[in-house]
């Protein structure tokens, strides 16, 4: 996991945290009808930024549990699995760049946020961050009714005025509406989704320092003399 404030370091846990079982856990297995699923297991660790002059912390949970598995020799038994329910801050799941406008940014922090422990928030999120790159993007929010337009209306313009670009949004409505929708999420194709989001940002936003760069030198040195 990337540093969330200086992108540089790695976070790594201070030390190896112990896996914890609540009492109502352990108390559990007295239970008539106990079964080993049942078991609830926890693990909280401190992160810490491996850059020096950095030194940023993060507090991770993880949730777990006891499953049922069997190595190559077919020996069956119970495997203790655990999923990480809370970074925070939370690692970028992707990079952003460095000039990216707050209301783009803020909802993708969120949804990296929320990544961990709800895809729908994530989802819902990461729309925002779509909505806002509409907005950047020039397509319309508001009909002639000044009525909020749909997703999919505002991608439809954008198709028209920008093909490569809507194109591209329109493949992440399935899972932007599923978030809203309160449908299940992949994980797969969220990570996809924001993949594809980090390599767009990359395209327009760098490249746009990029032209500046480019422009800024012309400025400088004029090719010709205008005859104005
Ligand atoms: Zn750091």
């Amino acid at each position: 996991m990337r540093c969330p404030r200086c992108h540089e370091g790695t976070m790594a846990p201070l030390e190896k945290p112990d896996s914890y079982e609540p009492p109502y856990s352990v108390n559990s297995t007295s239970h008539f009808a106990y079964e080993p699923e049942w078991t609830t297991l926890q693990l909280i660790s401190t992160l810490k930024c491996s850059k020096l002059s950095c030194g940023q912390l993060s507090v991770f949970h993880a949730a777990g549990s006891l499953e049922w598995n069997a190595n190559e020799r077919n020996e069956q038994y119970y495997e203790a699995v655990f999923r990480i329910t809370a970074v925070h801050p939370s690692p970028r799941i992707i990079q952003l760049p460095s000039s990216l406008p707050e209301p783009i940014e803020g909802p993708l922090l969120a949804a990296f946020e929320t990544f961990w422990n709800n895809k729908q928030l994530c989802a819902n999120a990461t729309r925002q961050a779509v909505e806002a790159l509409l907005d950047f993007h020039g397509a319309p929010r508001l009909s002639a009714k000044s009525k909020r337009l749909p997703l999919a209306t505002r991608i439809d313009a954008l198709i028209k005025t920008n093909p490569n670009y809507g194109e591209l949004f329109d493949l992440f409505r399935p899972i932007l509406n599923a978030g809203s929708h309160g449908e299940e999420i992949k994980t797969d194709t969220l990570l996809d989704v924001l993949e594809a989001l980090e390599l767009h940002l990359d395209a327009v936003f760098e490249s746009k320092i990029d032209r500046l760069g480019e422009l800024q030198t012309l400025l400088r040195n004029p090719i010709g003399e205008s005859d104005g």
